[in-house]
């Protein structure tokens, strides 16, 4: 027997979302964005290869000094509290790894991002998931949670809906350790938790480039917190973490707010369009806040659904979770994809 830690040879892994190989798809499994990112972005990209690929040679900048500069003037704070990162998963990676020793307990609501579990396994971290009421409050959140960290995807993934601020401030005051608040899709609603940051202590804001940027291939992220987390995550983190493509690319994207708020609007238009249409059919549609829907068929088999899209080459989101077994979550692509989409759902009643 290899020597493996207890906890790595016992765990199974995360599965992500399918990637067929194939063409002829309509890919809406996984939250990507329909458009291309910028064309900034490419010409970055494209400037940064330049000479043959000469710059290719040297290391990149290990402090991500350019990028961490244009987050800090976004959103209006000093560069010593942002922090980028290889996607946003290096950085719930390193807040584990920061906050939780082995034995320790992270917190989150279930459903959202299980890969919280995943991280926190390989640490050897406990894992304490809370559910929803109805009206979309954690059940049963206690006046203090001594957990180190609890994760709050806002808005939440699969079901759409963000948690206001308000509610953000009352669970970092009842949060004995530290608060992440996962914005993975908040570039699709109005509300945000990142000025909260500058006021409430224990709160830390991350951020992806895979969704609203179209840059899930280039693996970004950024955090904002105050500078003593940064600190201790930039510790943790591989001193080269982000390639020189990433880093221009990441730039490039951040410097062209228009293009991102042109197809955040057009993905919201088409949400809001097929939302509609599905009530039509008798589906149930949580309001989104998001790039996708959690759509509820009138005979609540969210299986037979996905298996009647996936015979028509469309994939889709479904989880066996009873929790969610009942629906299905569609990312939203582009308005061709979607009419397709719907098409099928037709057929299938
Ligand atoms: C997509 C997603 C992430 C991961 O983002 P990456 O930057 O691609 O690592 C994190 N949290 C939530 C809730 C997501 O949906």
């Amino acid at each position: 027997m290899l020597p493996f830690r207890k906890n790595i040879a016992e765990m199974t892994g995360y599965v992500p979302g399918f990637q067929p190989d194939e063409a002829g798809w309509i890919k809406v499994n996984t939250n990507e964005n329909p458009y291309p990112p910028s064309p900034k972005v490419v010409e970055a990209i494209i400037a940064e290869l330049a000479g043959g690929g000469e710059k290719l040679r040297k290391y990149p900048d290990a402090g991500s000094k350019v990028a961490r500069r244009v987050v800090a003037e976004l959103y209006g704070v000093d560069p010593s509290w942002v922090i980028m990162a290889n996607g946003s998963d290096e950085l719930l990676n390193n807040l584990i790894r920061a906050f939780a020793d082995a034995g320790d307990e992270i917190g989150y609501v279930h459903p959202s991002y299980s890969y919280y579990a995943t991280l926190a396994e390989i640490q050897g971290a406990k894992v304490r998931t809370f559910g929803l009421t109805d009206d979309f409050r954690i059940a049963n959140f206690p006046e203090l949670y001594e957990g180190k960290i609890f994760f709050l995807t806002s808005p939440n993934a699969p079901l759409g809906f963000g948690f206001d601020n308000e509610y953000i401030i009352e669970l970092a005051e009842r949060c004995a350790g530290i608060l992440v608040v996962d914005e993975a899709y908040v570039d699709f609603t109005d509300v945000s938790a990142m000025e909260l940051v500058k006021k409430y202590k224990n709160i830390v804001v991350t951020r992806t480039f895979s969704k609203s940027y179209s840059l899930a291939g280039m693996r970004l992220g950024l955090a904002v917190a105050r500078p003593e987390v940064i600190v201790a995550l930039d510790k943790i983190r591989d001193h080269y973490h982000l390639d020189r493509l990433a880093l221009v690319a990441a730039t490039a994207a951040l410097q062209d707010q228009d293009y991102l708020q042109s197809t955040v609007a057009r993905i919201c238009e088409t949400r809001d369009w097929l939302s509609a249409e599905l009530r039509k059919l008798g589906y149930q549609v949580n309001p989104s806040q998001t790039n996708y829907i959690f759509a509820e068929p009138p005979d609540s088999d969210g299986k037979r659904i996905y298996d009647a899209l996936f015979a028509r080459k469309i994939l889709v989101r479904y989880f066996s979770d009873p929790l969610l077994a009942h629906g299905i979550r569609i990312s939203i692509g582009t308005r061709e994809e979607m009419e397709k989409t719907l098409t099928v759902l037709v057929e299938s009643g």
